[in-house]
């Protein structure tokens, strides 16, 4: 029997964990923190019986993800849950952009501009699943859905600043520009709106639903697919060496992936590491970082604009304008006194999360890249811009910084969350330029996180394309 030993127990780990065993293959998870899951932890970091998502919160791309549906995860107790509205920009004159899988949503809250929003993203929302197809695997391939991934392609390319100039009105400029900074990069270069084109087709097409009781059950439910197939999983072991795996499982490993970041990679394979693939991973560039705040609070949150009391995800960071500003000088190395932030609330769809009437609160803020200030007060500031008496129904928080998430995870370096920046050249080739980009030139071991394709986010893909990597070459 061939043995593999799977480096990292985020989703892609997991998800290549899971590939190779059913394949056959004896396969053991080493992870460095004293429990696995990654980016898709839920714990009680505020109140006890309170519920947080620890990283990763909402799931279009988890509930979009090919390989993660075809494990039938419901069988061990995932549960997708989806708000009522999946996606709210509000601004401060008490309007707000939202989207969602509610048609009537978006056009209530677009106005005008709900028919230009419509052809933006009509064709992606209409072939979402051919799309899925295309852009979840390295951009290197053949593609069987050449008309649907040119269209995205013609989108995609545009400067985010460039697209939003289609709409007339402030809602629809805000909604897209919010969603396209989930890349975490200036929102005014070439590709800048692929991102956000994926998600916010996504927002329509699958909506971004949270799972019952925290991210952690997609974890747990792929823990329990490993066990049944007959993987292991050895936590609190951080590996720095291919020679500790042989000591590990007692015998030297047909295939190695890591689910590492290349810092990790650089390290664990260091001198065998081929020169064009050390020089491919040392270029290889993070961005910008997270701070993040949970709360604990009595009730909910006083929002102005009625809309956003039903939102799951909300993007503050007021205008479109304002929010491409913020980026760029995050990018640049400048915190701002108003930092765009994400925030959620699952628990309005998922009241496990709560104990009685105290519920959790996500909310983190893009700052630069290593930020070692704190970030809270410029979080709560922009909760109360849009929701005042906020900062009143506070009980307890609980916060991240870009080093604790580094600490945390080593994958986020200097806190970037995406484990690489989102700049053009690795939104295209990531992490390098190669015809196979899971491959680390050295037989049998390879890279499957979110530093390579189709990048940052919970689907598992990253590691169900390594493994099919690995297996192709391994007979
Ligand atoms: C604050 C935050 C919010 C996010 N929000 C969302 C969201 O809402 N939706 C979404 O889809 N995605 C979100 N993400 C991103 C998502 O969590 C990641 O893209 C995803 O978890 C990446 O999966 P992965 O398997 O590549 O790596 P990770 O989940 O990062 O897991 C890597 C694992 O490898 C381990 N590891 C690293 N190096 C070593 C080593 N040398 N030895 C042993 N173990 C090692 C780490 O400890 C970690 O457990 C968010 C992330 C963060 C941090």
């Amino acid at each position: 029997m061939s043995t593999a030993v799977v480096v990292g127990s985020g989703p892609n780990g997991l998800a290549a964990a899971v590939r190779l065993a059913q394949a056959g293959i004896d396969v053991t998870v080493v992870e460095a923190y004293d429990r696995p899951g990654g980016g898709t932890r839920t714990s009680e970091l505020t109140v006890p019986g309170v519920l947080h998502d620890e990283c990763a919160a909402f799931h279009p791309t988890g509930v979009a993800s090919p390989y993660l549906a075809s494990l039938g995860l419901e069988r061990h107790g995932l549960r997708w849950l989806w708000p009522e509205i999946d996606l709210a920009h509000p601004l401060d004159d008490g309007r707000a952009g939202l989207a969602g899988r509610d048609p009537a949503l978006t056009v209530q809250s677009l106005g005008a501009d709900a028919a230009g929003w419509n052809r933006m993203f009509g064709a992606a929302v209409r072939n979402f699943d051919d799309l899925i197809a295309e852009v979840f695997q390295p951009m290197t391939h053949l593609p069987r859905h050449p008309i649907t991934l040119g269209r995205f392609g013609l989108q995609a390319v545009l400067p985010a600043t460039l697209a939003v100039r289609r709409f007339a009105d402030d809602p629809a400029k805000a909604l897209f520009m919010g969603v396209a900074a989930h890349a975490f990069n200036r929102l005014d270069g070439p590709l800048s709106s692929s991102v956000g084109t994926m998600l916010a087709a996504a927002a329509h097409a699958v909506g971004w639903p949270v799972a019952e009781g925290g991210t952690e059950a997609i974890t747990r439910a792929l823990l329990a697919t490993l066990s049944e197939l007959g993987g292991k999983v050895i936590t609190g072991t951080r590996v720095t060496s291919l020679e500790m795996l042989r000591d590990l499982i007692g015998e030297r490993p047909d295939v190695v992936i890591l689910d590492t970041a290349p810092a990790g990679a650089l390290e664990i394979v260091g001198d065998r590491l081929p020169g064009r693939v050390r020089r491919g991973l040392t270029r290889y560039t993070y961005g910008p970082a997270a701070f993040k705040v949970d709360f604990a609070i009595e009730g909910d949150i006083p929002w102005r604009n009625e809309d956003c009391r039903r939102a799951g995800t909300l993007h503050l960071g007021g205008s479109a304008e304002q929010v491409a500003r913020i980026e760029a000088g995050t990018v640049r190395g400048e915190m701002a006194d108003q930092p765009f932030v994400l925030l959620g609330q699952q628990y309005l769809f998922d009241p496990s999360r709560s104990s009685g009437n105290t519920n959790p609160i996500y909310a983190y803020a893009h700052v630069p890249h290593g930020y070692s200030g704190d970030a809270t007060e410029a979080i709560i500031g922009q909760v109360e811009r849009f929701a005042p008496g906020f900062r009143d129904r506070i009980i307890a928080t609980s916060t991240r910084s870009p080093a604790e998430f580094e600490a945390y995870n080593a994958n986020y370096v200097g806190g970037d969350i995406s484990a690489g920046a989102n700049t053009m050249r690795q939104i295209l080739l990531r992490p390098r330029l190669a015809a196979d980009p899971y491959s680390l030139g050295v037989p049998g071991v390879y890279l499957c996180s979110a530093a390579t394709p189709p990048g940052a986010g919970v689907h598992g893909m990253g590691g169900f394309n390594a493994a099919q990597a690995a297996l192709a070459r391994l007979v």
